[in-house]
């Protein structure tokens, strides 16, 4: 009998299929009971808007495509949303738990301090490590990224993290376990100069300072001037300062072998005709492959709407005589650290990375709409405001600001870096903009252009 049933159900299924062109569609939550430890979350998804849409029996604004959107409030244990379109109706359960939120104060107050009854030297143990400001393993507070083998003097840890001793009364941290300590008498030897050098290639001036140990650095960026400091381990400090007459298009410090390197990005020219040609640009059309990004109402994939104004973008650049690299061209995964290699390898002046935005939960996906643009080095700001100017004058998305974030690729990329996020995935109004093949150029365009802006006005302000 059961054989014969299901024979009959697939018969209905194919009969369905054939006829049913809308089913209620949920596409977040991605499971019929999830953890959610937030005071809110949202249903986001899609059905047939001509049929009535309710959650808990209350009717819900669907979009004439059939996207929906809808914040609902999450009390704390068991929450169940019933949500019916025409003959659909799904059953959600949301467990909310009550989570105790750890936050740590960014001051300089620090109770937790466990004060070390010596100080300490230790190695660290890969290129990349972040020394940070504050005893806090996120946010904008990485002083510089410190690679293998630069040797720290520590005397106290918390929260996870050493304090590193720079000079007196200088501080910085550095996380436990991104070091080793097994440290020999001699190798506390304090670092000796050997050679300084200047070199000038491409769009980039290069002091290099040749030492007998790798030993903490970081710039400090001032109106006219960049200030290289240089940490000895016997609490010595040396200064490096660099005049700016321009500019500021990026800067570097980073070891080649004991050689700690100094880069300074020269100002970028604007040409008449062809005005990009001395530029070299890399566009990175965020995630791919298996990495799908956000998922929207209408289920597009967050990776393929990127891939394809990126594309727009690439065109538009070299129309304007731009060198243009694509960190892919497919869709193919790339992971992150691949793209930023990829940027420094190709020696690239502006770096461009094409997202489309969702939301956490606790966010309302009908209030949040348009385009923002991320970048983390001060000097990238200006041209993250001139991008999203041009983008909201041409496409008439709404204005959802710039904001200084620590994206990776945005961080680790030697470039002028910024990170796009064209409109809200999530979004039902933003959704039908995204999929649109004229928003597509246009934004790629105005991309474009945001970048021709920024170098008209730096141009200007050359001093
Ligand atoms: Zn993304």
């Amino acid at each position: 009998m059961k054989f014969i049933g299901n024979k009959i159900f697939i018969a209905f299924l194919i009969f369905f299929a054939g006829i049913k062109v809308y089913a209620l569609d949920v596409v977040y939550p991605t499971a019929y009971n999830v953890n959610i430890n937030a005071s809110s979350t949202f249903f986001v998804g899609n059905t047939n808007p001509e049929e009535i849409l309710t959650i808990n029996g209350t009717k819900i604004d669907v979009h004439p495509s059939g996207a929906f959107a809808q914040k609902v409030p999450l009390n704390i244990g068991k929450n169940v949303f019933t949500i019916c379109s025409g003959f659909d109706k799904k059953v959600y359960t949301i467990n909310r738990n009550a989570v105790l939120t750890v936050s740590y104060n960014n001051s300089s107050k620090i109770d937790n301090f466990k004060k070390f009854d010596e100080e300490k030297y230790v190695y660290i143990k890969n290129d990349g490590t972040a020394l940070r400001s504050t005893p806090v393993e996120q946010g904008i507070n990485r002083l510089s990224h410190l690679e293998k083998d630069v040797i720290l003097k520590i005397d106290g840890e918390m929260y996870g993290l050493y304090r590193v001793v720079l000079a007196e009364n200088n501080y910085a941290w550095v996380n436990k376990k991104s070091v080793y300590e097994n440290v020999v008498q001699e190798d506390i030897e304090p670092a000796k100069l050997i050679a300084k050098y200047f070199d000038q290639i491409n769009h980039s001036k290069f002091y290099k300072i040749k030492l007998t140990k790798r030993i903490p650095y970081y710039v400090e960026e001032k109106d006219n001037e960049l200030i290289l400091h240089l940490f000895n381990i016997d609490g010595r400090e040396s200064v490096i300062p660099v005049k700016l007459k321009y500019n500021l298009a990026g800067y570097d410090a980073y070891y080649e072998r004991d050689n700690l390197v100094f880069e300074v990005k020269k100002k970028l020219k604007l040409y008449k005709f062809k005005p990009l040609k001395d530029i070299t640009i890399v566009i990175d059309a965020g995630h791919g492959g298996s990495e799908k990004g956000a998922v929207s109402c209408l289920r597009d994939n967050e990776k393929d709407i990127n891939l394809k104004i990126a594309l727009y973008l690439y065109k538009e650049l070299c129309k304007k005589g731009a060198t243009v690299y694509m960190t892919r061209f497919t869709d193919e995964f790339v992971s992150l650290n691949d793209r930023v290699k990829f940027s420094n390898d190709k020696q690239a002046d502006i770096f461009i990375s094409v997202h489309a935005n969702s939301l956490p939960d606790g966010k309302d996906p009908m209030k949040e709409r348009g385009t923002s643009v991320y970048y983390y080095y001060d000097e990238a700001k200006p041209l993250a405001e001139s991008i999203l100017n041009s983008i909201v004058g041409k496409v008439k998305t709404k204005n959802d600001g710039i904001y200084q974030r620590s994206f990776a690729v945005v961080r680790n990329s030697r470039a002028l870096s910024v990170l796009i996020e064209t409109a809200y995935v999530i979004n039902p109004y933003d959704i039908i903009l995204l999929n649109n093949e004229k928003f597509q150029k246009n934004c790629a365009k105005a991309i474009s252009n945001g970048i021709i802006e920024y170098l008209k006005s730096i141009q200007v302000n050359q001093s």
